[in-house]
């Protein structure tokens, strides 16, 4: 071991270049067995050059379970990959180069994107190997890559191929800020400020025809909406069948205030009943229902509101506004007019695009869709297949596959992305696709695959100018990493790497359940026939020390590069390790600060026992001494502990698990007695013991057990030897026995002994004459005896020890008594402290009143009226005694 303290400033930033240029954690180049192969689908973070904690505690997570098993024997595949096809990086290159998309054609632009988001990926990946995460810098990919953008194009042609796709006329959600077409996924509800209007309509031109016509049917009727923009789009209006205040409307025509239009009042099961009048205007198209009562009563269009949220000429005299201009301007008219019955301020949930926030539209546009609705119970099964971590997670994916109203809209009205591989005959609209083996391919720019129209022989073609969704990428990372494949030859789709899929661990955030992991999961499932991951495993997010968000207007943000300047990585491994999987995680310093004194611990009891134990790797005596042999089986238990606790991922219960028995079995008990030993069993079990703590403490403490591993062990003995630490085994149990209640006695024993000695400032070398043990601490006499030089050790595992248990208080557990008692608090205390009480069954009888065992706790305390001094040791009574007392 280095002299003097451990500096984890140097150490940290030599590990993390040793493990990079030595490709230490590379997954190895030839193919490697299913069963051995582990793969990791880490999440590829959008290009900003910002490190964030969502990366920060959610890769340390990742590395952990990384780092777990490689040593358990298994080839980890943990790459990286960046997200640079989406829009954050389009605007990112806008901005750095001052230029504009539109200027460019899109290959081109697509090349800028790439040059401007390289640099800032180099420096993200500086930042993310600062972290010391055990990713293979050898095995990254980008979205916005060639590569990448063929297995995109391919995954369009097999759904396509495979019928899973299709186009379509209709009603889409469109975000008139962005102007594109988006998904449901991409939309979120948020309460915001409104107004109800009531505003009048005029029933015209009853039907004597029908047989309910009823000729003393009111001629006013009132709507109440929040947005009156629409009344130039409105079609119909509909009233409930169970409706019999307003039945008789049923079968009459209302004009549409200010602009005229006469529509029919028609019955629909839809119609809620409990809001406004009862009766609803239906407009193309103000929400869902408005686009199913379109579809199931065959309703005309009135197109009202365009792409960019501007009336249109169906508007008349508000054509050209803004639709949030045009409902003033309209509610001031029908006020004018008389029609404006009442307006009242409300808060309402409003469908807005998550991106922007801004509200959606719904317009007729043709776009491309991949079918879901028909394969829900068959998504929600492929979900049920993961195990998940933790499991209450599925319940959110759950919810959102049953929550689903469209089908998965993929195209974009974006002009930049990676565009879709399609033409249409500009004679018969067919669609041509690209074949196969010229992926990928820009249709603005590439030429399609035949001369002449399939279908009509026409020569002339129209490319799609849309892009698809980033999503319809970034759900293909498990096949980006598996290396899919078009093999034309053959005619099937291979994989370099198909021993990683379907993958080991998906993890990722919990806000992108329904966005990633849904998609993945659908994609990867039809192109597969399987499901992409084993397991799923969700972190939650990283909050501030007072458990909020943490965000910019409120200032409390703690950026990650400012924690890794102040503290040593391995204590914000620490740290983030303190977390029960799914759940949020405070930013605490104190957590960090436990971390530091960790790992000073693990440093100085290092050095302890490379003075105690110089040889690393002493040959095993013949025999084993007792306290040595339990000491090994104490710690075959913890491995079988946290095995189970890290498969598991039960991260913060196998850190301080770990940590506790460490701390305090190891430390401050074994270690203490060893240092008075000089045998060849210690020095043994010193150096397995050792050994087996820095493995173990590997996955979470990368670092420092690096430096310790390679000062101590990585020159090697037979079958240990490992250049890394986090290439050695996992230790296995060596399936010692031992009495494990007796020998934690006997520590306790002597842990009682010692400090008995240290408050009499005795050296601990001085003999003591009598020590009377009440427990059972057999086959450990010996050490006990050795170790505080003991002259006579009386055992008595099944005697009563001469002791009384007297009560020396009561505690009120005042959270509940305050609150109960009030006033009669003092009066309680004082008979309390005055001994004026008494304990019936479980009750405490004072001062008038009875208190039930859960509002107070007795405190006791052991007493000894014999010679000697009486020790406490746990459960046990130990006594100390001169002779002939
Ligand atoms: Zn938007
Ligand atoms: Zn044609």
């Amino acid at each position: 071991m280095p002299s003097g303290e451990y500096d984890p400033d140097a150490a940290e930033a030599r590990w993390q270049r040793r493990w990079v240029e030595n490709e230490t954690f590379a997954y190895p180049e030839a193919q490697a067995d299913s069963d051995t192969a582990f793969a990791i689908d880490t999440p590829p973070p959008t290009v900003s050059g910002n490190l964030h904690w969502g990366h920060v505690y959610g890769s340390i997570l990742q590395d952990i379970v990384a780092r777990f098993h490689r040593m358990n024997g298994s080839d980890v595949l943990f790459p990286f990959g960046y997200d640079d096809n989406g829009i954050a990086s389009e605007r990112l290159a806008e901005r750095e180069l001052g230029i504009r998309h539109q200027d460019f054609e899109r290959r081109e632009f697509q090349r800028k994107c790439r040059e401007v988001c390289r640099e800032y990926e180099t420096d993200f990946t500086e930042k993310m190997q600062g972290v010391g995460l055990s990713i293979d810098w050898t095995n990254t990919y980008r979205t916005i890559s060639p590569e990448v953008q063929r297995i995109s194009q391919l995954s369009f042609i097999d759904l396509y191929e495979k019928d899973r796709e299709y186009r379509q006329e209709a009603p889409a959600i469109w975000c008139p800020e962005c102007e594109t077409a988006i998904s449901q996924v991409e939309t979120e509800d948020d309460e915001r400020d409104s107004h109800f209007h009531d505003i009048a309509f005029e029933v015209v031109e009853a039907d004597p025809e029908r047989s309910d016509y009823d000729a003393d049917s009111p001629d006013e009727f009132t709507i109440s909406t929040t947005r009156p923009e629409l009344l130039p789009a409105c079609v119909a209006v509909f009233v409930h069948p169970d409706d019999e205040e307003n039945e008789a409307l049923v079968g009459t025509h209302a004009r549409i205030p200010i602009f005229g239009q006469e529509v029919p009042i028609l019955e629909d099961e839809r119609v809620d009943m409990e809001t406004g009048s009862g009766i609803v205007m239906c407009c193309t198209f103000g929400d869902q229902t408005d686009i199913e009562w379109y579809q199931a009563h065959d309703l005309p269009l009135r197109v009202a509101i365009d792409e960019s949220g501007h009336l249109t000429e169906e508007a008349g005299p508000y054509e050209g506004m803004h639709s949030s201009e045009a409902r003033e301007a309209i509610v001031s008219d029908l006020e004018d007019e008389g029609a404006l019955l009442d307006r009242r301020a409300i808060t309402h949930t409003v469908n807005v695009h998550e991106r922007c926030g801004v509200g959606v539209e719904f317009l007729v546009t043709e776009q491309w869709y991949v079918e879901v609705l028909d394969k829900i119970d068959e998504y929600l099964e492929a979900g049920r297949k993961m195990e998940w971590f933790p499991e209450k997670m599925f319940t959110r994916y759950q919810h959102w596959v049953e929550g689903l109203q469209w089908d998965w809209c993929i195209s974009r009205q974006r002009s930049s992305g990676i565009p879709f591989p399609v033409w249409y005959c500009a004679e018969c609209d067919a669609e041509v696709i690209a074949d196969k083996t010229d992926l990928p391919v820009d249709p603005l720019s590439d030429n399609p695959p035949v001369d002449v129209c399939p279908e009509c022989g026409h020569d002339e073609f129209i490319p799609e100018d849309d892009v698809l969704d980033t999503w319809a990428t970034s759900s293909l990372t498990p096949l980006i990493n598996a290396g899919w494949d078009w093999d034309a030859d053959a005619g099937e789709f291979t994989m370099d790497r198909p021993e990683i899929y379907p993958m080991d661990v998906r993890p990722q955030g919990h806000d992108i359940i329904s966005f990633w992991l849904f998609h993945t999961v659908i994609k990867c499932y039809e192109h597969t026939g399987e499901v992409p991951f084993e397991s799923t495993m969700i972190n939650g997010m990283v909050l501030d020390e007072n458990r909020e968000k943490m965000s910019k207007s409120k200032g409390n943000v703690v950026e990650p590069d400012t924690v890794m300047d102040q503290f040593p990585v391995d204590a914000a491994r620490f740290w983030a390790a303190g977390s029960a999987i799914g759940d949020d995680l405070p930013y605490q310093e104190k957590g960090l600060r436990a971390g530091e004194k960790l790992i000073r611990k693990l440093w100085n009891a290092s050095k302890l026992v490379e003075s105690l134990a110089p040889d690393p790797y002493p040959d095993e005596p013949d025999d084993l001494e007792e306290l040595d042999r339990w000491l090994l089986a104490e710690i075959d238990r913890e491995i079988e502990r946290l095995t189970t606790r890290l498969e598991n991922r039960e991260f913060s219960k196998a850190r301080d698990g770990l940590r506790t028995f460490f701390w305090g079995t190891f430390c401050d008990d074994y270690l203490e007695i060893a240092k008075q030993r000089e045998d060849a069993s210690a020095e043994y079990t010193l150096r397995t013991a050792h050994r087996r703590f820095v493995k173990l403490f590997a996955p979470f403490l990368a670092h420092v057990s690096e430096e310790i591993w390679h000062a101590e062990y990585a020159a090697g003995a037979d079958g240990e030897a490992a250049e890394s630490v986090h290439l050695s085994e996992w230790p296995e149990p060596l399936g010692l026995s031992a009495d494990h209640d007796a020998g934690e006695l006997a520590m306790a024993v002597v842990g009682a002994l010692r400090k008995y000695k240290s408050a009499e400032q005795l050296p601990l070398n001085a003999p003591l004459e009598v020590v009377e043990v009440y427990g059972n601490v057999s086959g450990f006499e010996d050490d006990i005896t050795g170790v505080m030089h003991v002259e006579d050790l009386r055992m008595y595992p099944d005697a009563e020890a001469p002791v009384e248990t007297v009560t020396t208080g009561i505690d009120l557990a005042y959270a509940t008594v305050g609150p109960k008692y009030g006033d009669t608090i003092a009066d309680i205390e004082a008979g309390i402290a005055e001994g004026d009480y008494e304990l019936v069954d479980d009750e405490l009888h004072v001062a008038g009143v009875e208190l039930a065992p859960d509002e107070f706790e007795i405190e006791t305390e052991r007493q000894y009226r014999g010679e000697g001094t009486l020790l406490d040791a746990d459960d046990a009574v130990v006594i100390v005694r001169s002779d002939g007392e």
